[in-house]
């Protein structure tokens, strides 16, 4: 459980905000002309490390590290990520100074390969990759065999004796610089391939003989001239610029934009560029080439995973093309190189302590290792992993903890297939479970129709033979993604299990035809609009529709599972607790009924953080007594609706403090414009209208009337920020008498039964102290005369929401009276932009587009606005009553982000939706454990 903080320790807390700030303002780092650009690795040596993933991107610092460890690495070097910004800055110029310092590594390289760029008797071909901080699979370009030229190839053909695989090579270098750093369409190039293939007879890519390809390479070059006004460029140095270039730019092309967006990495970290001497898994039978993880990335079980084609080249398999041997085959036709591959990846798997991702090839027999980073991993495989390496002793329980992303959490929670139903459907085909999780939705076939039917209320299913990085914005909407070819490390399957959407790939049986908008499989034809699910732990599709339970921890917690039968539940738990023994910040829920509040407890939150009274008088039968008391037009009317309401609202208090088995729980009084409980203006008037036409029930009339005209009479043009909140409580002072009343008697009947609790109850939208204590005088004198009613005593708290600007600069007045803040961020966001809640949806995605705000600030804390308000209030709060609690329950509660600044801000705890109570804990453990180490 949380501990009790100190108010030492809180005096430390505008330290830690001015900090904060300072953090979110510091512009992103520049490469300098003073500084290292270019980092050498090879040779068993490199001038990074793993440390450097800021510098050099994950792909530059895992080849860095694996070269000093002596591993089978090709030499190469890394252009730092400050060169990508520089780029941009001077508008795609490279300094001449850190052009000399790719010439100095390139010939380091030269020397560690023994062969030459250009060289036409021994020449070294190179690779040209991306590679960020954070991976962004298939995002940005890459180009292979870089300085092959007409007269290298030659040279490759002579030295390596295989001149079909040079002028193989040759032509996959001109199509993919043709297609990256000239910008001509692939399909120019395929029409040419095509074309030889079908001249020649030849049915498949490697029936085409050296005549073949060399054909094929010479079409190549005029589809060049002619589409880029300009020869395909012969220098090898004006290669490498050019496509070093179109790496830089590819950092900015709109799928990586996308990709970014979701996963809210920043556009400043830039991109890396790796250039590294090319081995090649496509010179015949003894070579190969593959990708794989150390444990199972889709359900974290300890088995080496992968696969690989023999004879290819690494884009191959990624790219999903052509459906990869499982790895456990490499051990049947190269046992040595798989011997030597399980050997290395053990190692690295120990020295990173987390689970690998990593891509070899194998050249005539030799391996060696182009990539090793943290593998990405389901919700589900990163507990199972976590679990599993602190159990093995490789990580503590806190590196545990640090292994799994609080977000991810939600994904163990998210329905499963109700078993009966499912079972009910045959199965109509099966493919390979990428990323488990039930799906079900209507069959569409483009990303942009999953985003137009989504928008329309639709749930769909992203169908396609095989995903593309441009896909990325539908999978985001879609329920889940199917598709026809590609292993379990292409594209769908590594973007799926990243966003913990249920994937099935490579389902080879489903014939796609993306024009025709149909699916044709076992002689069935499905049709775009047809409902289709599939289960993403054992890769069966079914045709229909089909109904969903919930997740195997949800049943647990409510009591239809033992948590011995459910091994996830148990790891689950075991993780979540750990994070309780790191986390400061105390979790809450919130929570208006009595089922959430139990919700809310199973899952682990201790105490109700907000109970929105008014959502209880939406309740069956409710509605019609508050309407009641809205349209009394005097005050003994109004008591007499309000005493109908009083026994309905006790016994929901009395219910919610029962679920929270005795935690405290924060009450709020009524909120939102009383005009949300009547009926709409525009239906009234048409119902007036109706019963005058019809004539025949004057009583009905006449009462649809005085509602109509109350409605009228409550009509505002700004309702959020009218007659809502504290007004309601202070024009209305009855209210607020029956919701304390009704609260405290309650807790007294509570107490006779043996439960103590003490209600918190708070007042909404404060800004002026004064509104508070007028408030705080009803409620004390309710609790006194309930105290003296009931025979029994009881603690109870008075304290206010923070979500008025005015409130928040004024906190040292208001928190004479309050015994405790609230922050309600979501009208703190509100008032401190001028953003309209209900509004700002329409204007907040273009200002994302056009980078005025990096962020939806509704949906992760504006650490510097509205952060900088709430660090005020805590400030000045604290000083002003050293022991007051604070707490925030705007929807940021449940933001793993926002949960971070709430910890550095020093606030006592998060209040959350309960299905975001396990994120939260698991956050805030995480926010303790990174503020440590002084982050
Ligand atoms: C808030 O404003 O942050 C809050 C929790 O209150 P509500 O969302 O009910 O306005
Ligand atoms: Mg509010």
């Amino acid at each position: 459980m949380a501990k009790a903080k100190t108010a030492t320790k809180k005096a430390s807390v505008p330290k830690a905000l001015v900090k904060a700030v300072k953090a979110a303002v510091v512009p992103p780092k520049g490469a300098s002309r003073a500084k290292k650009n270019v980092f050498f690795f090879g040779a068993g040596k490199a001038d990074g490390d793993r440390t450097m993933k800021d510098v050099l991107g994950g792909k530059g610092s895992g080849l860095a590290e694996m070269s000093s460890a002596g591993l089978p690495v090709p030499p190469g070097f890394t252009i730092a990520t400050g060169v990508c910004n520089l780029y941009y800055a001077e508008r795609g110029r490279i300094p001449a100074e850190i052009e000399r310092e790719i010439e100095d590594n390139l010939r380091k390289l030269e020397k560690a390969a023994g062969k030459k760029l250009g060289d036409v008797s021994n020449p070294l071909l190179v690779s040209v990759r991306s590679g960020a901080k954070f991976s962004m699979p298939g995002m940005m370009d890459t180009i292979l065999n870089l300085g092959l030229n007409d007269q290298t190839v030659e040279g490759l053909a002579a030295k390596t004796g295989n001149p079909r695989f040079a002028f193989d090579s040759y032509r996959r270098f001109i199509q993919m610089f043709g297609a990256v750093v000239l910008g001509i369409g692939k399909d120019k190039f395929e029409h040419e391939f095509e074309g030889v293939k079908h001249e020649r007879g030849a049915a498949t890519d490697t029936d085409l003989d050296v005549d073949g390809l060399r054909e094929v390479v010479r079409r190549y070059k005029e589809v060049v001239t002619r589409e880029a006004g300009k020869p395909f460029p012969q220098d090898p140095l004006q290669q490498l610029r050019g496509s070093r270039d179109a790496v830089f730019k590819s950092w900015m092309n709109q799928r990586a934009k996308d990709y970014r967006r979701i996963y809210e990495i920043p556009d400043h970290i830039g991109t890396a560029v790796n250039v590294q001497a090319m081995v090649f898994g496509n010179t015949g039978e003894r070579s190969a080439t593959g990708v794989g993880f150390t444990r199972n990335p889709a359900t974290g079980a300890k088995e080496f995973f992968g696969e690989f084609l023999v004879n290819a080249q690494g884009e191959d398999v990624v790219a999903g093309v052509r459906t990869p041997l499982p790895i456990t085959e490499l051990e049947k036709v190269m046992p040595k190189s798989y011997k030597e591959l399980r050997t290395i990846t053990t190692r690295l798997e120990r020295h990173y302590k987390d689970i690998q991702d990593f891509e070899f090839t194998i050249e005539d027999d030799t391996l060696y290792m182009l990539q090793t980073r943290s593998g990405k991993r389901t919700g589900y495989a990163a507990v199972v992993i976590a679990t599993d390496l602190a159990a093995e002793r490789l990580v503590t329980p806190r590196e545990a903890l640090l292994l799994v992303e609080p977000i991810s959490l939600s994904q163990l929670l998210s329905p499963v297939f109700d078993p009966t139903e499912w079972k009910k459907l045959p199965v109509l085909t099966k493919g390979l479970p990428a990323s488990p999780g039930a799906a079900s939705g209507q069959v569409v076939f483009t990303a942009d129709h999953a985003v137009e039917w989504t928008a329309q209320g639709k749930k769909v299913l992203l169908v396609r033979k095989e995903t593309v990085p441009d896909d990325i914005h539908g999978m985001e909407v879609a329920q889940g993604v199917l598709t026809a070819t590609g292993g379990m490390t292409s594209h769908a399957a590594v973007v799926g299990r990243q966003m913990g959407k249920p994937s099935v790939v490579g389902a080879g049986a489903l014939t796609i035809l993306e024009k025709d908008k149909t699916i044709t499989v076992q002689g069935q034809t499905l049709k775009e609009g047809d409902w289709v699910s599939f289960d993403g732990l054992s890769g069966e599709v079914k045709v229909g529709q089909v109904a969903t339970r919930p997740s195997e921890i949800l049943q647990v917690l409510a009591g239809g599972m033992k948590p011995e039968e459910s091994d996830i539940y148990q790891r689950f738990s075991k993780l979540l607790g750990w994070a309780d023994k790191e986390r400061t910040l105390g979790i809450r829920a919130n929570a208006d009924l009595p089922d959430q509040a139990e919700l809310a407890y199973a899952f682990g939150a201790r105490g109700i953080g907000l109970c929105r009274t008014e959502h209880m008088f939406f309740g069956e039968g409710r509605i019609e007594k508050v309407q009641k008391m809205i349209l009394a037009d005097n005050e003994a009317d109004r008591r007499a609706a309000l005493n109908e309401l009083l026994p309905l609202q006790r016994a929901d208090f009395y219910g919610v403090f029962k679920g929270m088995h005795g935690e405290p729980v924060t009450i709020r009084t009524i909120d939102p414009p009383l005009h949300e409980f009547l009926p709409k203006r525009e239906d009234l008037m048409v119902d007036v209208a109706r019963l005058e036409v019809k004539g025949d029930n004057a009583g009905e009339l006449a009462e649809k009337r005085a509602l109509l005209a109350r409605v009228e009479q409550l009509h505002e043009f700004n309702p959020m920020l009218g007659h809502r909140g504290v007004r309601l409580g202070i024009t209305y002072p009855e209210i607020t008498e029956m919701q304390t009343r009704a609260i405290f008697e309650a807790a007294a009947q509570l107490q006779k039964e043996g439960l103590k609790v003490t209600p918190e109850v708070m007042i909404p939208l404060v800004g002026l102290v004064k509104e508070l204590r007028d408030q705080k005088v009803i409620v004390d004198r309710v609790a006194t005369d309930v105290m003296k009613e009931q025979g029994v005593k009881f603690k109870y708290l008075v304290g206010t929401m923070i979500e008025v600007p005015r409130g928040a600069i004024t906190a040292d007045e208001i928190a004479a009276e309050a015994q405790f803040f609230s922050f309600g961020t979501n009208d703190l966001t509100q008032l401190t932009f001028g953003f309209s809640r209900d509004d700002a949806g329409k204007f907040l995605a273009i200002y994302q587009d056009k980078k005025i705000l990096d962020r939806d600030p509704f949906a992760s804390i504006d650490t510097i606005g509205t952060g900088g308000l709430v660090g005020i209030a805590v400030e000045r709060g604290r000083k002003a009553r050293p022991d007051i609690k604070l707490g925030i329950c705007g929807e940021h509660g449940g933001d793993p982000s926002s949960i971070h600044f709430f910890h550095k801000v020093g606030l006592d705890y998060v209040s959350c939706s309960p299905y975001r109570v396990p994120v939260a804990r698991l956050a805030a453990a995480h926010a303790a454990l990174q503020v440590k180490v002084g982050d």
